[in-house]
């Protein structure tokens, strides 16, 4: 039980079904709460025409207050994030609209619990399935069109050309970009490690824009040639610019045991490579976040 299951269950009438998730019927309306760490989102379910959800969502938005709501038409309803100070203030905010809207749409007689909520049908074949974090109450037939659309999108996924090859190309290409960068800004007096965000965030666009598939091998691919790449660059700018040095100077010391053996050289050459890698790292986490936000968006699941 979640920490706001009770004060859910009495103000609402929703019970539990996942952790933060809410279900159930409010005064003859399908209802989806859904706790986050941004607030709540609403999810009310009824059949009604196109304008019709139009104007209960706007009547939900607009009701006693506007302020941090957002609320748009979904396709079994209506659905609004609504954020506020408190628990409680958000949970007050809630109630005040949907009295409001509830009221409206049983005056005009908006078909609610005991309907398919896409084609408004009635009977005994009635059954209520999770699309993503929503609660849905069909017929069976259309819980069978549902998934139709459902599996046909995560088809085409599937079938999306996927070349590893060209992938790889593109991941290189953003990489070498990424290098030519770092050693101009090096040239001119700048380090920046800032270089390896941009080598892994061209590394990804190139990846899909030349044919690879967005997915976990991208990610990981991505990842180790940029982080490759810049290391080597890194050393190499090292090599040449020491080896550079010392073949003026007429010395004859290999030029990775001459750096490793003055203090000062050492320390810089190791923090360029350290800040390298860790820049590197942060690339990949902010791209593997937003592809996995989008990858998210994208895919529906259905289930009971
Ligand atoms: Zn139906």
């Amino acid at each position: 039980m979640g920490l706001y299951t009770k004060k859910i269950q009495e103000a609402l009438g929703l019970n539990e079904k996942q952790n933060n998730v809410f279900y159930g019927d409010y005064k003859g309306y399908e209802m989806t709460l859904c706790i986050s760490q941004q607030g709540m989102d609403v999810f009310l379910n009824f059949y009604a025409s196109d304008e019709e959800k139009y104007s209960v969502a706007k009547l939900f938005q607009s009701a006693k207050t506007n302020k941090m709501v957002r609320t748009e038409v979904s396709i079994f309803g209506i659905h609004s994030m609504i954020n506020g100070m408190t628990f409680k203030s958000i949970l007050k905010k809630i109630i005040e609209k949907l009295d409001v809207v509830v009221d409206y749409m049983a005056q005009h007689e908006i078909l609610g619990v005991g309907h398919c909520m896409s084609c408004g049908a009635t009977g005994d074949n009635l059954q209520t399935i999770r699309l993503n974090d929503v609660y849905v109450t069909l017929d069976e037939e259309c819980v069978e069109k549902l998934t139709m659309v459902v599996n046909a999108a995560d088809q085409e996924f599937a079938a999306l050309p996927n070349n590893y090859g060209k992938g790889i190309a593109g991941a290189f290409l953003g990489a070498a970009i990424g290098a030519v960068a770092w050693v101009v800004l090096y040239m001119i007096g700048f380090v920046s490690a800032l270089i390896a965000v941009l080598a892994v965030f061209l590394g990804n666009y190139f990846w899909v824009k030349f044919g690879g598939k967005s997915n976990s091998v991208k990610t990981i691919s991505v990842a180790v040639i940029s982080l490759v790449v810049l290391v080597l660059t890194c050393l190499g700018v090292y090599v040449v610019v020491v080896g550079g040095m010392l073949a003026e100077a007429n010395n004859s010391t290999p030029v990775l045991e001459f750096i490793m053996s003055n203090k000062e050289l050492k320390g810089a050459f190791i923090y360029d490579m350290a800040m390298n890698a860790v820049f590197t790292l942060i690339g990949v986490a902010a791209q593997y976040a937003s592809t996995k936000k989008k990858d998210q968006a994208q895919r529906i699941r259905i289930s009971k």
